[in-house]
């Protein structure tokens, strides 16, 4: 378990979670990525929508 940076509800973190995994808070719905693990450390995933480039 690890906390959602966003809205501090807990994530559940899969044991084979590797860093760079996307996943999403259950409570607010923020896709996540894990920056870190051992300790785990989540941040919000760029949304990269605007990003496409057209
Ligand atoms: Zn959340």
């Amino acid at each position: 378990m690890s906390e959602c940076p966003v809205c501090d509800a807990e994530v559940e973190i899969a044991g084979d979670a590797v860093i760079g995994e996307l996943l999403s808070c259950e409570d607010c719905g923020m896709e996540l990525e894990i920056l870190k693990l051992d300790p785990v450390e989540l941040a919000e995933a760029p949304t990269a929508e605007e990003d496409w480039g057209q």
